[in-house]
């Protein structure tokens, strides 16, 4: 460790203390089926979510299963209320997808007469009830969420425009009235009971409430992100089987789906069912799909173990990103083992991480990097999306372009 340069370098996993804890993980039943009988599919011992802590926990040991039965493909065990309150702390905010691409969906609504006047439209995961704020008034627009934080702060802003927001959680807030339309984008692979939270937005519909869902599938999850599909911030992989399952046991019928284009989500448009379903067909369809896209993972983990042993070799490294993206460098590259040697900071442009640090490494202002002296260092981007925009950044910084290391020669957008 040197501080020459008034730069902290640090060797890897030179910060004792981390440490996991039993409560943050709970036991479960398949989400999809109910079953209890499962098989794994992949193990991270020791994934850190977030900064080094003495004091708490920030670690925790990731198994992703697949049901016997149904073969859904989900996390167990799945995070606990202290889990996500522990793991989740840096995360920032877990839902709210609806705030990236609200046009599309509103025209998509708005198409199918979902939103003509007098509708009782529910968004359900609104966050702070932007999307809901820019539908049309003349639709009576509620929103309910777990984040008791989101709704005060959507209360404060979207309450004199009309908007409605109800603080609960999915599977047993109270509602006003029945809705015509609920709406419930990239929740679902968030929540630790989705049957449940299904089963009670059927209770608090009428027979011709139209409910729509969208979640990321399985069958469009091929990626060359090591950060996968199977990511460690979703609970329940779905696949277009398992969502199709898992809206018929609790109670939903079907009507339209589609794959989205430009992204992975799935959209499925349901009503209530008025038969019982009593038996649900199992077929086993799935394996071979987990199988096929862990095998698809495997080899783009390939491709970038081959990368790295091609690049020159440096006394330090300076890795750009200091999220989950980090984690996965750690967990599944050779970057931090091939030479125990190196030393290493992280830059990140997040001023919440700046001072800690992350498996001994510490964490910077990327305003660091002009007092760098790139003859022996080289500086390994670590994000996906924005691989691009950091190589620009750390080209307009002088950083030579033979020390910027890239690990995608693609961006597919998430
Ligand atoms: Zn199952």
């Amino acid at each position: 460790m040197s501080t020459k340069d008034n730069i902290h370098w640090a060797n890897i996993d030179s910060f004792v203390g981390n440490k996991s804890h039993d409560t943050l993980l709970n036991h479960r039943l398949c989400p999809i089926c109910g079953s209890f009988q499962y098989r794994t599919l992949l193990v991270f011992d020791d994934f850190q979510f977030s900064t080094d802590s003495i004091t708490e926990p920030r670690r925790a040991k990731i198994i992703e299963v697949q049901c016997q039965n149904c073969d859904g493909v989900y996390l167990n065990p799945c995070y606990s209320k202290i889990g996500f309150s522990c793991l989740f702390s840096e995360a920032g905010q877990s839902y709210g997808s609806t705030e990236g691409r609200p046009q599309e969906q509103i025209d998509w609504l708005a198409s199918r007469g979902l939103l003509d006047v007098s509708k009782v439209f529910m968004d359900a995961g609104c966050y702070e009830g932007r999307f809901l704020s820019m539908l049309p008034k003349s639709v009576r627009r509620i929103g309910v969420d777990i984040d008791t934080l989101a709704i005060e702060r959507g209360r404060k802003r979207f309450s004199h425009e009309g908007v409605e927001l109800i603080h609960g959680a999915f599977e047993s807030f109270q509602c006003p009235i029945a809705p015509d339309v609920i709406s419930m984008t990239h929740v679902l692979e968030h929540l630790a009971d989705p049957f449940s939270v299904l089963c009670h937005l059927r209770s608090v519909s009428h027979d011709d409430t139209h409910l729509v869902i969208e979640v990321p599938v399985l069958d469009d999850g091929k990626t060359n992100d090591i950060n996968g599909f199977l990511s460690v911030g979703h609970m329940t992989h779905f696949s277009i089987r398992s969502v199709g399952i898992l809206l018929k046991r609790a109670g939903w019928k079907i009507l339209e789906q589609q794959q989205m284009q430009e992204y992975n989500g799935y959209r499925l448009l349901a009503k209530p069912d008025k038969a019982t379903v009593n038996n649900i067909e199992y077929e086993s369809a799935d394996r071979a799909g987990a199988c096929d896209y862990i095998s698809h993972w495997y080899a783009q983990l390939a491709k970038v173990a081959i990368l790295m042993g091609s690049w020159e070799k440096a006394e330090r490294t300076v890795i750009w990103g200091g999220g989950w993206h980090t984690e996965f460098l750690y967990q599944v590259t050779p970057l931090f083992t091939t030479n125990q040697k190196t030393e290493y900071i992280i830059v990140d442009s997040d001023p919440m991480k700046h001072g800690k640090s992350w498996r001994g490494l510490t964490i910077n202002s990327p305003d660091v990097l002009s007092k760098i002296d790139w003859e022996n260092t080289q500086l390994v981007i670590s994000s996906y999306q924005h691989q691009e925009e950091i190589a620009q950044a750390a080209l307009k910084k002088g950083i030579p372009n033979s020390v910027i290391r890239r690990l995608y020669d693609k961006i597919r957008v998430h």
